[in-house]
Formats: structure tokens, sequence, C-alpha cells
């Protein structure tokens, strides 16, 4: 199980990191709201824990964030204790449970494994928009008329994922690049379009339309 721990507090990161670890989490770590923010959406997490006091930009930002652009990923925020209002504003955001500093690491790990197997049941099935269905399991996707299924590579998919979560949305170049690149590699936007057209062989020219110096939108068809 994959995990995103949000906390600037390293000595408390580099301890739960370790306890994660030890009850079976592959454990990422982000330090402030905007690497936390990039990382939430472009890895896919089964679990999140979320502190809500962080440099750059607070929590409750970046989970409000996550759930503007449809990531349903489930998110245990960590509150300051005795904060009630914190609680209330969590929930409001899209938080799904919650827990205050200080806490043993054994309730975390049990609300961990009780969000997970609440999410597992409620399944949510492929991503469907636009005459598409995305298989984020199999990394496949499924043209609905036709059946016409198609493996995707790493990149293709990330890409395709955060379109079909922004359908109708005018999306900047520099934020689709976001989802194809690491934080190491050069940004470069022909690369962008390389993909986009390698979808667009695959699903037809409509799927993705290009907005003239301002980016693509997917799935709304022709202007
Ligand atoms: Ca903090």
């Amino acid at each position: 199980m994959r995990l995103l721990l949000v906390e600037d507090d390293a000595l408390l990161s580099d301890r739960l990191r370790v306890e994660l670890e030890q009850a079976g989490f592959a454990v990422d770590v982000a330090a402030n709201g905007a690497d936390a923010e990039f990382m939430g959406e472009s890895e896919p997490y089964h679990v999140i824990v979320l502190d809500l006091g962080l440099p750059g930009r607070p929590g409750l930002d970046v989970l409000r964030r996550w759930r503007a652009g449809g990531n349903p990923v489930p998110v245990l925020i960590l509150t300051a204790r005795d904060a009630w209002h914190e609680k209330v504003d969590g929930f409001k955001a899209g938080a799904d449970d919650y827990l205050s500093k200080p806490f043993h690491t054994a309730e975390l790990i049990a609300r961990l494994q009780s969000l997970l197997r609440r999410s597992v049941a409620r399944s949510h099935g492929p991503l469907r928009v636009a005459g598409l269905e995305l298989d984020e399991d199999a990394q496949t996707a499924r043209i609905s008329a036709t059946g016409e299924t198609f493996e995707l590579t790493g990149t293709e998919f990330r890409l395709l994922r955060y379109l079909m979560r922004h359908p109708g949305q005018v999306l900047s170049k520099t934020r689709l690049a976001e989802q194809i690149y690491d934080f190491e590699t050069e940004r470069d936007s022909n690369v962008l379009e390389v993909y986009i057209n390698r979808l667009r062989r695959k699903f037809g020219r409509e799927l993705i339309t290009t907005r003239r110096g301002q980016g693509y939108v997917f799935g709304t068809g022709p202007a």
C-alpha cells in the first residue's frame, strides 16, 4: 500500500515513516504544501496522512485542491489538540478521518487500515468520462462505444488520468507537463505535445481540443 505522509516536523515524520514502513506501507514524505499537492496529484497513493499546519500552503488548501481536481484518495488529517474547528473545516474540505496530536502510532495505523478497508469496499471502478473508461489498476483505457481497449505507458496513463479528472477545463501546458515529468526532468513542451498526439491517435482527435496560447481541453469536442 502506497502512503503519502505530509508533515513538516522532521523528527515526527522520520519516526512515523519507520513505524509505517514496519506496518507494511510504502511511504513517501512531503514536508511542505506545494510538494504535497503535486505528489498527491501525480502519484497513485492508496491513502494520505496530511498535517494541516504546513509551510508554504496550508494543509486544508492542499486537500481542497485535490478534491476540486476529482482526486478521491482517502485522507486522514492531523490536527492540533483540542482544535475542534480544524476537524470541522477538515471534514468540509473532504477529509475522511482525523487524529489529534499527540497520538499513538498504533491508533494511526488502525485508523489507516480501517480507511483502506472502506475505500476498497466502495471501490469506485473505472473512471468514465467522454466515452472513455480508464482502468487505474490495469492502466488501460477502453472506448465505451467500440469496446476497443488500449494499454497505456506510465506517462500516457498519468496524463490521460489527469485529463479525465478535469473534463471541460482549459488546462495549461505547464500544468499538464507536471503530470508527465518527474521532479528532475527538464520540462520541454514538445514532449507534452508528443504525448497529447499519442492519446489523440488512440482515442480520436476530437477528444482533446487545442486552445491556442492557453493549453488543452479534454472531452468537450470541437467548439
Ligand atoms: Ca506542522
